[in-house]
């Protein structure tokens, strides 16, 4: 077994201006509230269900739909992931929805948006399949209270941590995937071999930054 640390990478939206922003609407299983602690026990289930945003109709790569867990790619991304054989993902169903008391104006107008029926290209909800779980000693959180019925767990953060030294995987929870999340945190993590080759690809949107490692 290798003592070498492995660097994780997250990936996150680099722009908050240019390109098209949408919310994530749904879809979830309903599962009843946590009878002790009420917090909701709420789960994603395909497809993803997002409203375009008014603001931009500049089609990204990556379009980060609600916090950092829901992100659609374009085909391309979808084939360069396949290409690479990058594992750790899979490619789920996208469903849009707009109000329906907005129409496409005939000419374009100040404020842009993605309208429907869509014409853009292909898109696909990255769907993580691998979840491990944080070191919580090596990346410095500390559990303020945890339900003993569903496991829910508050956490302090120390904010003096470097965002580049901040998240450590527990190794024995890893399964070797390229991209994967933590039960902790609602992020996409990557490995170096993923982060370098995102890295040298041209997709829109992307910011890639250290965090941390698998330990
Ligand atoms: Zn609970």
């Amino acid at each position: 077994m290798s003592l070498k640390s492995t660097p994780i990478f997250d990936l996150t939206r680099l722009d908050y201006d240019v390109y098209a922003d949408a919310s994530r609407i749904g879809t979830w299983s309903s599962k009843p509230a946590c009878p002790k602690c009420k917090t909701p026990r709420r789960k994603r289930i395909p497809p993803l269900v997002i409203e375009w945003n008014e603001g931009s109709d500049v089609m990204a790569d990556v379009t980060f739909t609600g916090g950092l867990e829901d992100i659609v790619v374009t085909g391309r991304v979808r084939t360069f992931i396949k290409q690479h054989r990058l594992s750790g993902v899979q490619f789920g169903a996208v469903s849009m929805i707009q109000d329906r008391w907005l129409k496409k104006p005939l000419r374009p107008r100040k404020r842009r948006r993605i309208w429907l029926p869509y014409e853009g290209p292909p898109l696909w909800e990255l769907r993580l399949t691998s979840c491990c779980h944080l070191n919580l000693k090596k990346s410095r959180w500390r559990i303020l209270t945890e339900c003993p019925t569903c496991g829910w767990r508050e956490f302090e953060v120390d904010e003096s941590t470097p965002l580049e030294k901040s998240l450590f995987v527990d190794r024995t929870t890893w399964d070797g995937s390229d991209f994967f999340r933590v039960h902790e945190l609602n992020l996409v993590l990557a490995t170096q071999k993923a982060a370098d080759l995102l890295r040298r690809s041209d997709f829109t949107n992307l910011k890639i930054s250290r965090r941390g490692a698998i330990l």
